[in-house]
């Protein structure tokens, strides 16, 4: 008697994914190259045409984490906010050029593409972050905001407990070494930036916050991505980080630092980010 084996033969984890990131607060002007808003409304449009899913973050970790390739290998992308002002939420009419900004939270809906929004943790960071500012564009982190919304296109994640900005006193470092995020290079600090700052979410956001975390600056160190993350599950309960090294997210990757785009930084026009897309 002869059998014949059939195996379902496993798809190679390959894939090739690109990763948006806009900053609200990038309003300087009303044209693409001034304003992220201006910038977010055309390259949704542009994505789309290319023939991309926008998915969420949590979608493309959840796959990756699944060991899903085949999820992966379709022309997906995602798109995030970092540092979640005011005026990422509610649209404003700036002064400077009497016109009305309309939020990201409004484009996504009008475009119906999800995105995910990277918060600070501590209001007091995120207060002396917002006196800094000036008074134009409308310069408030309030957490207004995420702490009732109902947004289902719309993802919290973690940025940190206070960014360790250079504008806030204390911060959680302890040396007060401040203005870069490769300082965070030891367990109390990460701790204290990190798990602190989601268990604060969790409770702000009413459990609505995602395990995922951007670092601030983009700024990656060896002991939080190989240490912290990824040998100390006991430490934090994150499922993926996000740097902004400017490269599509690959098999080469690790889950601890996976890269994105950042608008006004790696692309300037829908020309420069089709070239992105498309290479
Ligand atoms: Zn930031």
């Amino acid at each position: 008697m002869f059998t014949k084996l059939f195996r379902k033969k496993t798809p190679p984890k390959q894939f090739r994914v690109p990763i948006l990131c806009y900053h609200a607060m990038n309003v300087h002007g009303t044209d693409y190259e001034q304003n992220d808003h201006t910038a977010l409304d055309r390259d949704i449009t542009l994505i789309k045409s290319l023939g991309f899913t926008i998915k969420s973050l949590s979608w493309i970790v959840d796959a990756y984490r699944r060991e899903d390739w085949t999820a992966l290998n379709h022309p997906v992308i995602a798109i995030s906010f970092d540092d979640a002002p005011d005026i990422e939420a509610y649209s404003y009419c700036d002064l400077r050029f009497n016109e009305m900004v309309e939020s990201f939270h409004s484009i996504i809906a009008r475009h119906h593409v999800p995105a995910t929004s990277f918060l600070i943790a501590s209001e007091a960071a995120r207060t002396q972050i917002a006196q800094h500012g000036a008074p134009e564009p409308p310069n408030l982190y309030s957490s207004d905001w995420w702490n009732n919304t109902k947004d289902t296109l719309l993802d919290l994640a973690n940025h940190s407990w206070d960014h360790n900005h250079e504008h806030v006193s204390p911060v959680a470092q302890k040396e007060q070494t401040k203005g870069n995020f490769f300082a965070i290079d030891n367990e109390a600090d990460a701790i204290a930036q990190i798990t602190t700052a989601h268990n604060h979410l969790k409770a702000a956001t009413k459990d609505r916050v995602k395990p995922l975390f951007c670092y601030p600056y983009g700024h990656v160190n060896e002991y939080l991505r190989d240490n912290f993350f990824a040998m100390r599950p006991d430490l934090h309960e994150m499922h993926a980080a996000f740097s902004t090294a400017g490269e599509h997210f690959t098999e080469n990757h690790s889950i601890w630092a996976i890269p994105r785009y950042v608008c006004g930084h790696h692309w300037r026009s829908t020309a420069e980010l089709e070239e992105i897309l498309t290479q």
